[in-house]
């Protein structure tokens, strides 16, 4: 018998597959990666530090990062 189904997550630098569990979860918040968090827009990555840089430097060029930040204020 099979066990529970096992949720498949990739990191969203490296594209990386792996079961959730085994990947961490963040969220941006005020243009950086919060982990853990159990709110707002999830994004998984490997738990190494130079995929989770990769992943906030991707990030800003995408401008998701800038996208909270932006109030209305014009440069
Ligand atoms: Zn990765």
């Amino acid at each position: 018998m099979k066990r529970g189904h096992v949720p498949i997550r990739t990191c969203r630098s490296c594209r990386n597959k792996a079961p959730g569990h085994e990947l961490r979860r963040f969220i941006l918040k005020e243009g950086r990666l919060v982990e853990d968090a159990r709110q707002g827009y999830g994004l998984y990555c490997c738990p190494t530090r130079e995929c989770q840089t990769k992943l906030l430097t991707r990030l800003r060029k995408q401008k998701v990062v800038r996208a909270d930040k932006e109030d209305g204020s014009i440069e």
